[in-house]
């Protein structure tokens, strides 16, 4: 506790994000009220793949721009743009290309791997006070690539990781079999990254997160907030439950966020890097260890509580348009040849919006245009990732702890 119990906080977005922040917030003694239009855990946070990840690669790699035709063209490819949305994503993808140049990349990198780096740590705190360490395990993350081609591509990403401290090990055929007995021995080549970790369900992490959070005496308030009000002496949401004030706010929508910013003085480059994923039945035997991506095809096949889930890769289109899971079921045959024991019986199927910035760097950081708001969103395919970590750095701030943040790297105005 560090003497914060007058001070009061809305939170608001409940996804991984928003939950652990109001959670940390919480436990070091400021009064928080945390708001979302639909519950904790109702957008990204959901149906993700569950994987803690240390590394610092970001999205924006040398070289990507030559991949994105053949990208576009494969109907199973990692990438897909509606045409409908193409204009609206231009101006995102042009800067895109920017952070794509050598400087920017080890820019971006640095600062990643400078939070992926604690994530372990802060989600093994989090784990603990919340009771929650049933659900974590230990047994890293996995990139397998079948083709020699497919591997030589990770040439850059591999030297990136090398030189910015983010862990890893180069396995081969025998390797793989030690490691992934059940795994289709077409694959020749592997990435493990030995120090990563893997939730079994993340939406039973986010609830009880939330849980842990009202039990301690929070307040969970159901409100789509449509305005965001800084004054002098306070800030205040105003929604379809009517208005709620407090001294500080922090702003963690996720992918929704960038009205709300911009209510707040900040022009945000924030889109939506759409995924899915598809649930199998679990694989009693014969199944797989930890998540692990097919790399040329860039999915994930992870293994959850209740079965084994395929996420997809990367729809643009928007937070408007409906889902098209023919996506994520066109890569059935292909998850069914990397692990031959899958039962791939659909279970569910769900569309996810992974909030992203053309830097790969998440906003946390004030508002232009008052310290008592802060953002902490945009945490692109690594948001499960850094909740807990983000959450902590919010309390630094609220707690004065940090010092200058005028060249602070998460900032609202870097763009
Ligand atoms: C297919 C897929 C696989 C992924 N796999 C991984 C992975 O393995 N590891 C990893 O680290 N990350 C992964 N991610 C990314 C990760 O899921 C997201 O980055 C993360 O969930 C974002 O969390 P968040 O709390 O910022 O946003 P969200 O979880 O989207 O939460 C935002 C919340 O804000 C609420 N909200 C929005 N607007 C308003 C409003 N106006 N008023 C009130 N409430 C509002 C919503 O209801 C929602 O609950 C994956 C994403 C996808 C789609």
């Amino acid at each position: 506790m560090t003497g914060n119990t007058d001070q009061t906080v809305l939170v608001v977005g409940a996804g991984i994000v928003g939950t652990s922040t109001a959670y940390t917030l919480q436990k070091a003694g400021y009064r928080v009220t945390l708001i979302d239009r639909i519950g904790p855990c109702a957008g990204s946070s959901y149906g993700n793949a569950g994987a803690i990840v240390d590394s610092c690669v970001p999205n924006a790699l040398p070289g990507i721009l030559k991949s994105v035709p053949s990208m576009l063209l494969d109907p199973t490819g990692p990438l897909t743009i509606r045409w409908s949305y193409l204009h609206k994503i231009t101006p995102w993808l042009l800067r895109f290309v920017q952070e794509t140049r050598a400087e920017r990349v080890e820019h971006n990198a640095k600062y990643l791997g400078a939070l992926t780096s604690s994530a372990s740590s802060d989600w093994q705190v989090m784990m603990e006070n919340t009771g929650l360490q049933h659900l974590i395990r230990d047994e890293g993350w996995l990139k397998v690539y079948d083709s020699e081609e497919g591997f030589q591509e990770t040439h850059a990403m591999r030297d990136l990781m090398l030189r910015h401290g983010s862990p890893f090990e180069v396995l081969g055929i025998g390797d793989l079999r030690d490691l992934e007995p059940n795994l289709s021995h077409i694959f020749k080549h592997g990435i493990y990254h030995n120090k990563s970790r893997f939730l079994l369900n993340p939406e039973k992490v986010v609830h009880g997160i939330a849980d842990a959070f009202k039990q301690e005496g929070g307040d969970i308030v159901i409100s789509d907030i449509h305005t965001l009000r800084a004054e002098e002496n306070a800030v205040t949401a105003i929604g379809s439950h009517g208005n709620v004030s407090a001294d500080k706010l922090v702003l963690c929508t996720g992918a929704w966020s960038k009205k709300l910013a911009r209510q707040l003085g900040a022009d945000i480059p924030l889109d939506t890097e759409r995924g899915y994923h598809l649930m199998m039945p679990a694989v009693e035997e014969k199944g797989i260890g930890r998540p692990i991506v097919y790399g040329e095809k860039s999915f994930v096949l992870a293994p959850m509580e209740r079965g084994i889930r395929l996420t997809s890769q990367v729809e643009f289109a928007g937070l408007e348009r409906g889902p098209d899971f023919r996506r994520v079921r066109k890569l059935l045959p292909y998850a069914q040849k990397m692990l031959p024991s899958l039962k791939t019986d659909e279970q569910d199927v769900w569309l996810g919006y992974r909030p992203s910035l053309p830097d790969s760097l998440p906003i946390i950081g004030p508002s232009p245009e008052s310290n008592r708001v802060i953002f902490a969103f945009g945490h692109q395919h690594l948001g499960m990732t850094l909740g807990p970590t983000t959450a902590r750095l919010v309390k630094e701030m609220l707690n004065d702890e940090m010092g200058s943040r005028e060249m602070w790297p998460y900032r609202a105005n870097r763009f």
